[in-house]
């Protein structure tokens, strides 16, 4: 039996502002999120049903939902980003 997803943007309305979803407006995804497994296409846009602004999201360093990258601080505490293995994607999404 497939197993629904955790997380949809089911319900969620095409409006003039934007797509609306919970009465939330959503903003499309940003470059940085492309291969993070949460991006749901919605009405021919990229939506990301964990965060309303991804772009808000990335703008404080990385995204802290994203499944595709995780964020590292070096000894120097320089933060870096590091792309996940997609075995371990894979094993995780079951
Ligand atoms: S979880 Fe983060 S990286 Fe993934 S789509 Fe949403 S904002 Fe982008």
């Amino acid at each position: 039996m497939a197993k629904k997803k955790a997380i949809s943007l089911e319900g969620a309305v095409k409006t003039d502002e934007g797509l609306s979803y919970k009465g939330m407006i959503m903003e499309e995804i940003v470059e940085k999120c492309e291969g993070c497994e949460r991006v749901a296409a919605v009405e021919g846009g990229k939506y990301c049903p964990a965060y309303a602004q991804p772009a808000m999201k990335w703008a404080h360093g990385v995204c802290n939902f994203a499944t595709h990258v995780r964020a590292e601080v070096d000894s120097a505490g320089a933060v870096k980003v590091n792309p996940l293995k997609a075995s371990k994607r894979a094993a995780r999404g079951r």
